[in-house]
């Protein structure tokens, strides 16, 4: 198939002086001057309940930046409706068509509408310019361009022939709509997870995260520029249980596309499992789910490195990443000079709202991911096994500001070690350096999750040592090199366990969920 090739986005620096900089600060204040009303989008309509919810930066709570209207299980019906009416035609609209549209999505999104995407993101989510413009908009744009690149090498994979044999093989999208369920932490996940089905002749209801309602509003936009036709991508915003009891019992249920936490995850299984004599088919459920990554260092590693990679792994994005590291196994013999390079490291990293581009730290997302953070701050500040080496402050009075903190502790079962947090808040187990083997064991043994993990060494043999042994431990294994960061169309991302059913997100995988293929077997 003959579509262009993708390539990865590439991302501006917003260095001071940059055009690109003064275009997002002028969109910043754009936004900032403005309270929008912001609509549910079913069947291509605008629908406002007049039930509406004051939206604000996480990190200035007392500025709105507009509402939204609530929905309940009416407009889930609705939407429900409205996809099945848009499937009798996206359906049997030809490849080409669809991938052109997301192909415009993703040209709109590299160019017109990135300094808003970003924009949204920053004040919506609270996160950095740099972090917004790799995690929203060129991320988003690589999304698109891959899976389409994707769909045609999918819809290319033929069977062989025997002689006097036609075999062949259609991809078909599912019988039914799918169901995105998407997160806050990034505006390009929360555009994948209903336009990967879409593109392969899905229509879907789309129920974004209540923390990122403010940036879906303005992706549904641009699915609508690009031509997105109206009820293939429907958006509606309900409380989990409203949406999960109408979705869950409807018989043209077809698919789930999810990430967010494991708890989630588990019970809209079960609320699955107890309907499946209801449905028609067999639901895909696809889920990028929890993590508790990490970084294990070798007494062989570089320690510069190491440290680079706990700072970075640890507090981009406030540690809010799937994939950021929140324990680490450091070998006692390097622990003194990686914790030197660690301090030294974040005396540049500033704390902040995200409108000051100098800010690398900014809000966590809500007051209950807050509360939960700085309750384990507080506990490990009490703990006898444990001791705050890095940060450990907290102040919810302006915004909800968690200082990037580095505990360690004397037990590699301490509760931080193995709870998710989803903050910036990073565990350490000092191990003896010749506990190395031990060490892994106790790692393997405490990954109820396995997203992400990063070992650093020189010893190759120990790198092969380790690569073989974790092999469990990570979907997304990392050497020298922090845990985070995943680029679309060059290491697909997804883990196992209890992060997820490991259907690797920008991936050939993950299209394949999305289609029902018909074998076709002709005589002549
Ligand atoms: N793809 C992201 C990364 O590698 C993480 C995605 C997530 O947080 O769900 O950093």
């Amino acid at each position: 198939f003959n579509v262009p090739p993708a390539v990865n986005e590439p991302i501006k620096s917003y260095a001071p002086g940059s055009p690109e900089r003064a275009e997002l600060k002028d969109m910043l204040n754009k936004l900032r001057s403005e309270e929008l009303d912001i609509p549910m989008f079913i069947g291509g309509e605008e629908i406002r309940t007049g039930n509406k919810k004051r939206i604000h930066p996480p990190h200035e709570i007392a500025h709105t930046l507009g509402h939204y209207h609530q929905g309940d299980e009416t407009h889930v019906h609705m939407a429900i409706d409205a996809a099945l009416k848009a499937r009798q035609q996206w359906v049997n609209l030809s490849w080409e068509h669809r991938a052109s549209i997301f192909l415009k999505a993703a040209d709109l999104l590299a160019g017109p509408y990135r300094q808003l995407i970003n924009a949204a993101t920053m004040l919506g989510q609270s996160k950095n310019a740099f972090q917004a413009e790799i995690d929203s908009a060129c991320e988003l744009a690589d999304f698109f361009r891959f899976n389409v690149q994707y769909m045609t090498e999918i819809y290319a994979g033929q069977p062989e022939s025997a002689p006097g044999i036609w075999d062949r093989v259609e991809y078909r999208p599912l019988e039914g709509f799918v169901f995105a369920l998407t997160p806050f932490n990034f505006t390009s996940i929360a555009g994948n997870l209903q336009t990967a089905p879409a593109m392969m002749g899905n229509v879907t209801v789309w129920k974004p995260s209540k923390t990122a309602v403010y940036s879906a509003y303005f992706l549904m936009k641009l699915f609508k520029e690009a031509g997105v036709p109206d009820g293939v991508i429907n958006l509606v915003y309900a409380s989990g249980p409203v949406a999960a009891k109408e979705i869950f019992s409807h018989p043209d249920f077809a698919g789930f596309h999810f990430t967010g936490s494991t708890g989630v995850f588990q019970s809209t299984w079960k609320a699955i499992g107890d309907n499946i004599e209801k449905y028609k088919t067999y639901p895909r459920i696809v889920g990028e789910t929890g993590g508790k990554d990490y970084i294990m260092a070798h007494k062989s590693c570089d320690n510069k490195a190491v440290a680079t990679a706990i700072v970075r792994g640890a507090f981009e994005y406030q540690g809010q990443k799937c994939s950021a590291a929140s324990r680490a196994y450091i070998p006692a013999g390097s622990w003194d000079e990686i914790l030197g390079y660690v301090k030294e490291q974040m005396k540049e990293v500033k704390m902040g709202p995200p409108e000051d581009f100098s800010n690398f730290v900014n809000a966590v997302i809500d007051e209950t991911s807050f509360d939960i953070l700085a309750g384990a701050i507080d506990e490990a500040k009490a703990s006898n096994e444990a001791e705050i080496v890095v940060g450990g402050g907290h102040d919810k009075s302006v915004g909800y500001f968690i200082e990037p903190t580095i505990i360690v502790t004397t037990n590699p079962m301490y509760r931080t070690m193995e709870e998710e947090l989803f903050g910036p808040v990073l565990t350490i187990y000092v191990y003896d350096d010749n506990k190395f083997e031990e060490t892994m064991d106790i790692l393997d043994k405490t990954s109820m999750y396995a997203l992400t993990g990063a070992i650093f060494a020189q010893d190759r043999y120990i790198i092969e040592q380790a690569t073989k042994r974790l092999v469990d431990t990570a979907g997304n294994f990392y050497i020298n090199d922090k845990p985070t960061g995943a680029v679309v169309g060059q290491q697909p991302f997804g883990g196992s366990r209890g992060s997820g059913t490991n259907d690797k997100a920008g991936s050939a995988i993950n299209l394949m969920r999305w289609v029902s293929p018909r074998t076709i077997k002709e005589n002549f």
